[in-house]
């Protein structure tokens, strides 16, 4: 009897009518003789409805508080589901987060987690009980509703899969696997039959918004075998596996597009050993994760320094960082949103010279100015102006010839916004 994970999106339990369908296709799971863990998130639109709220009530909402306001969206789902179920003459049991054992840290809005009981998961699934858990939450030391960062469902997905040894994790959501390029925005993309974890790992964090990047981080880490498909239609999927040799036949796999960040530029920073340190040590101590970072060459001892964060943690780190940077001795500290960071990724970078020139040069040939880069051994990333984002990711996807090839291969690119 194999134990499976499900795991059901926003869209795909949006409606009752949705929940009715997701409840017909666990009743089949669990009459085939499988025994199904699932795991659900809020209705789509739900989390952003109460986010929204928050920051109605107040500008800068406490974010303990906001973890408990969010939480709910997902208590709604499990309990309709469980309802469902039971209507079908299924024994199912709704469960939180709390009442699963999902043990995190403190950073509430982004917690990780610590810990991952599942007792009473096991205990209903040894009495013939299907367990419906609210995915996104678990709790802190003191017992507090912490939340997992956006789509952290997913990772309650894999990290109860990890624990209960599941022999499968599937992620039902509105596409039926991860595609060349994100299927909503560019209708000739094309399914991949298999994708190795390191690939999705960077095109999740590099804005493929189809599996949370934590969640593959952690499927590779305790090797939890993870599929995408679609929960509204039956066929395959695509799986997330480690990397096999004919993947470094492609130089590129994936283009990616995140809107998601905010560039900082300090001015005139006193060109000294320990500013940088300082400057950045101040915003890691708020828990606020840093991506690309470029310093300018020195003019009379005086240079600038900028860096990305998320654009969710603008209004926060602002202050943060001007105080920083007045200790520094700093001149000025300017925040803008309109950028955007496009990015190859494909593990054939290993194996394949010239990648990087070849996108500054197509970059270049539409005009698009490069503002910060940066590479690892296989992706490469350039923030450019938000407004070019389309276009780069274009120009990319044809000059790379990624649109071609039949489904199911692998000689595409990917490319996402998010
Ligand atoms: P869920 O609510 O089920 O978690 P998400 O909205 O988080 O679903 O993720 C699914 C969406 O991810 C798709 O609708 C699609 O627009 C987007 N997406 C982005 N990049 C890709 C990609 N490379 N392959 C498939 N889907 C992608
Ligand atoms: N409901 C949460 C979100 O919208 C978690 C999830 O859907 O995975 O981010
Ligand atoms: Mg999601």
């Amino acid at each position: 009897m194999a134990l499976v994970v499900q795991k059901y999106g926003g869209t795909s339990v949006g409606t009752i009518e949705r929940i009715h369908r997701v409840a017909d296709r666990i009743e089949r799971a669990v009459k085939d003789g499988n025994r199904v863990v699932v795991v659900l998130s809020a209705m789509s639109g739900e989390t952003d409805r109460l986010l929204k709220l928050a920051h109605e009530m107040t500008a800068l909402p406490d974010e303990r508080e906001l973890d408990m306001l969010l939480s709910t969206g997902e208590r709604v789902t499990i309990a309709l589901l469980a309802m469902a179920l039971r209507g079908r003459g299924l024994d199912a049991r709704s469960f939180t987060g709390r009442q699963v054992g999902i043990m995190t840290d403190n950073a509430h809005t982004k917690a990780r987690i610590t810990r991952v009981t599942a007792d009473r998961i096991r205990e209903a699934l040894e009495r013939g009980v299907t367990p419906v858990v609210a995915g996104f939450q678990g709790i802190n030391q003191q017992s507090d509703v912490t939340t997992l960062g956006r789509g952290g469902s997913d990772l309650t997905a894999v990290a109860l899969a990890g624990a209960l040894r599941a022999d499968r994790c599937v992620i039902f959501t509105d596409v039926d696997g991860v595609y060349t390029t994100d299927p909503n925005i560019v209708p000739a993309a094309r399914r991949l039959e298999k994708i190795s974890y390191e690939e999705m790992l960077e095109m999740a964090s590099l804005g493929a918004k189809v599996l949370q990047s934590r969640s593959v981080e952690f499927a590779a880490k305790f090797n939890v075998p993870l599929e995408v498909n679609s929960s509204f239609k039956e066929g395959k999927g695509t799986l997330v596996t480690r990397e096999d040799t004919d993947m470094e036949a492609v130089a590129v796999s994936g283009v990616t597009g995140d809107r998601n960040q905010a560039k900082v530029t300090i001015v005139g920073v006193p060109d000294k050993p320990g500013i940088a340190a300082a400057l950045l040590g101040t915003v890691a101590k708020a828990n606020i994760v840093v991506d690309m970072i470029i310093q300018n060459v020195s003019h009379a001892s005086l240079t600038d320094f900028s860096f990305t964060i998320p654009r969710v943690d603008v209004k926060r780190a602002v202050p943060i960082i001007e105080a920083a940077s007045k200790d520094i001795g700093a001149k000025s500290v300017s925040v803008t949103d309109a950028i955007a960071k496009v990015s190859l990724v494909g593990v054939g970078m290993r194996s394949h010279s010239g990648v990087a020139a070849k996108m500054f040069e197509i970059l270049a040939r539409e005009g698009v100015n490069i503002m910060m880069i940066s590479t690892s051994e296989i992706k490469i990333s350039c923030v450019i102006d938000e407004k070019y984002l389309e276009l780069a990711m274009r120009a990319l996807h044809t000059a790379f010839e990624l649109d071609r090839g039949s489904s199911g291969d692998r000689s595409g690119v990917s490319s996402t916004v998010r």
